[in-house]
């Protein structure tokens, strides 16, 4: 990253917080590039003792069935993305009832060469009893509810889909999004808890 993002200003390198940054010299920007963060979100949704998964199209992992989910927007509630990701992959509306845990990974190429840092939400859903799967052949090719025996017996279904399947399954508690009646206030939020 060389120009300022928000008002195209040569970036500086200046110290903060213990570390030199990419940072906007410009009078009243104050632009800091603290690094390439990406929050990922998928879901577990069961219905009848069967799971949703969907198969990847593309790569990485073509052909490999994992749950549905994706990338949240940056200005984007997590509840909200996980609902609509299984909705555009799978065809399945169905809504957060908590969230089983999450992965953070360090690695990766971000945007000016240095590491880049994920955080993927696992989180369980209660599937709408009327829609049935779909999916677009393209980017997805099938969403289905697999039995658990089938699905922890098959080659092809990835390790953190495994797991997520399993934590769920095990009745043990995860984390539950709060109540958003409360205003914290700033939108968009959501908080977590026991
Ligand atoms: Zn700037």
């Amino acid at each position: 990253m060389k120009f300022c993002p928000r008002c195209a200003t040569p970036l500086i390198q200046r110290l903060d917080g213990g570390r030199d940054r990419p940072a906007c010299p410009a009078p009243g920007c104050g632009f800091i590039h603290f690094g390439d963060f990406s929050i990922g979100v998928g879901g577990v949704v069961i219905r009848q003792n069967r799971v949703l998964l969907i198969r990847r199209g593309h790569e990485p992992g073509r052909g490999w069935w994992q749950l549905p989910g994706g990338y949240a927007e940056h200005d984007e509630p997590l509840v909200t993305a996980v609902e609509r990701e299984i909705l555009e992959e799978a065809g399945i509306r169905a809504n957060v009832v908590e969230v089983l845990g999450f992965r953070h990974s360090v690695g990766g190429q971000g945007s000016i060469g240095g590491p880049s840092t994920n955080v993927y939400v696992a989180f369980r859903l209660e599937p709408d009893s009327s829609s049935e799967p779909s999916h677009d052949q393209d980017e997805i090719t099938g969403a289905e509810f697999f039995d658990i025996d089938v699905l922890n017996a098959h080659e092809r279904v990835q390790n953190l889909t495994k797991w997520a399947v399993g934590w769920a399954l095990s009745g043990a508690r995860g984390l539950q999004p709060a109540p958003r009646t409360q205003d914290p206030t700033r939108p968009p939020w959501s908080l977590f808890h026991v």
